[in-house]
């Protein structure tokens, strides 16, 4: 008899407890990838992305095959069938036990459910692991024995939680054994239909170059990560976010190697800890949705935000996409979305909040633009943050506070290093002007071959905090 260990959002041989159990047992051990393009598409996922993911799908073949592990690679289009795809599979391997990660999404929970009842009719266990997380959502409870809604608590009791399990699962592998057959079906370039012209090696990372990206990243950037994280003209931050959102790096091996470089070099203490709290921020987000499902159903945590009246503007919208709103942060930070697939955090939070309060543009459409977009997509992070910006979410930003994109601009691209880069337009501008071209005389900034303003700011940001207070005064 064998086993057969699904790999999904977790692509990676090490700190993997579903391979580690599976490893641990008796028989041959197989591995499965299932690609779905059907479904993901209907879940908004990119081309970047998914390029990515069968790139890493090839790469996870080639590690585990050094371990003697075939990856077998199932076609099944749809969530819906896969049980059958991956039964089948099961029958042809002899396997008798499925092993997998869960995933903590509505529909990825009813498919494990179903792939549950199609394994379990046919004879055969399912054992699911936590893969993707620092804890399983819902390891974590409030003293009532509820789910948190505000991130500092939550927080606390993570770490507290965490020490108290000790050094963890981080850097456990599976022995290697006798290879039981060659892999089956082959795994693509790229999801058919959905092409990418973005150029994507740099974030087509495998384990060791995971891994390796993160020490680096802990031993010359971790003690400064308080200090620089909020600048996007600077690499202060670990760009690791598709290594976290594919699974090639594990959350808990990050947080043990962040535990240790602190250990060993507590000076460094104020940049490591604020990396650690967000590695939790991306746990807490994922117990928000495991607890309060109705956020995978296109619908806000803060159900008071339902009855706001968004203008959703398609031009406007478009123009936001594209990065002509006459705003050169915003759109720097657009533009580099789209050529590169990737925006620093300051950005993703600037540029949603212009979308949703001084547009006044629903945050899901935001929500799908960069779910098509980001290589690093991840549903909860990306619901999370979108719900947070738009004063929607849990413990988000409260309505009244509104980011204005022209001081946020002069703070954290103060030289406009970011602005020239992506807005070259205005490359000659320096000083204010270049933060907001619209202060320039009419007659010069007809020079500038850039757009006008699409909304007064002063008037953006007011008429945002009055549909947020209609809305709660029609409660
Ligand atoms: C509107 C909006 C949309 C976002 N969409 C996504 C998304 O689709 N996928 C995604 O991984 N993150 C998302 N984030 C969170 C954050 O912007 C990215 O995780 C971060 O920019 C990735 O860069 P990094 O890997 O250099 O992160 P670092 O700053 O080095 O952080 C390390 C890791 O911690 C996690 N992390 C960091 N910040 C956050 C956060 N605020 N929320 C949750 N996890 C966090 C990520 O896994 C990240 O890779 C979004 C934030 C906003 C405001």
């Amino acid at each position: 008899m064998a086993s057969l260990v699904w790999f999904r959002r977790d692509l990676r041989t090490t700190d993997h407890p579903a391979l580690l159990a599976a490893a641990a047992g008796e028989g041959h051990v197989h591995a499965v990838v299932v690609f779905t393009p059907e479904t993901w598409r209907e879940h908004g996922v990119g081309a970047n992305q998914l390029t990515l993911l069968c790139r890493r799908a090839q790469s996870l073949r080639v590690e585990l095959n050094e371990l003697g592990i075939p990856l077998h690679a199932v076609h099944a289009d749809t969530f819906a069938a896969t049980p059958s795809a991956l039964l089948a599979l099961a029958e042809e391997i002899g396997a008798d036990r499925l092993h997998h990660g869960f995933e903590h999404e509505v529909d990825e929970r009813e498919r494990d459910e179903a792939v549950r009842l199609a394994f379990e009719n046919a004879g055969k266990r399912v054992h699911a692991h936590h893969t993707q997380t620092l804890l399983p959502p819902d390891a974590v409870q409030t003293g009532t024995g509820g789910p948190y809604k505000v991130f500092t608590p939550y927080k606390r009791s993570v770490l507290k939680q965490l020490t108290a399990e000790g050094d963890l699962v981080a850097g456990l592998r599976p022995e290697q054994q006798a290879k039981p057959c060659e892999a089956i079906g082959s795994i693509p370039d790229a999801i058919e239909g959905a092409g990418t012209t973005v150029e994507l090696g740099a974030f087509d990372l495998g384990e060791k170059e995971a891994l390796a990206g993160l020490d680096a990243f802990l031993a010359e950037r971790g003690a400064q990560y308080e200090a620089q994280r909020n600048f996007p003209a600077v690499a202060g931050t670990s760009a690791l976010g598709v290594a976290f959102a594919l699974g090639t790096l594990s959350p808990r091996t990050a947080y043990v190697h962040a535990l240790r470089r602190l250990t060993s070099h507590p000076n460094e203490a104020k940049g490591l800890d604020t990396w650690i709290s967000e590695l939790v921020w991306r746990d807490f987000y994922r117990h928000v949705l495991f607890h309060f499902p109705r956020v995978c159903m296109n619908r806000p945590f803060d159900l008071s935000t339902e009855a706001v009246e968004w203008r959703n503007n398609e031009d406007e919208f478009q123009a936001w996409c594209e990065g002509r709103t006459g705003y050169p942060l915003v759109d720097a930070a657009q533009r580099c979305l789209v050529a590169t697939g990737w925006m620093h955090n300051r950005l993703r939070m600037v540029t949603a909040q212009f979308l949703t309060k001084h547009l006044l543009v629903d945050w899901r459409w935001g929500e799908r633009f960069f779910a098509q977009h980001l290589v690093d997509y991840d549903f909860a992070s990306n619901n999370g943050g979108w719900q947070w910006s738009s004063s929607t979410g849990t413990d988000a930003a409260p309505y009244f506070r509104v980011f204005n994109p022209i001081s946020q601009s002069e703070k954290f691209d103060s030289d406009g290093t970011f602005i020239r880069k992506w807005v070259p337009e205005l490359a000659e501008l320096r000083g204010k002007d270049l933060h907001d071209p619209s202060r320039i005389a009419p007659l010069l900034r007809s020079d500038l071959d850039y757009p006008e303003l699409i909304v007064e700011q002063k008037f953006g940001r007011q008429r945002a905090i009055d549909a947020f207070k209609t809305a709660r005064a029609s409660l």
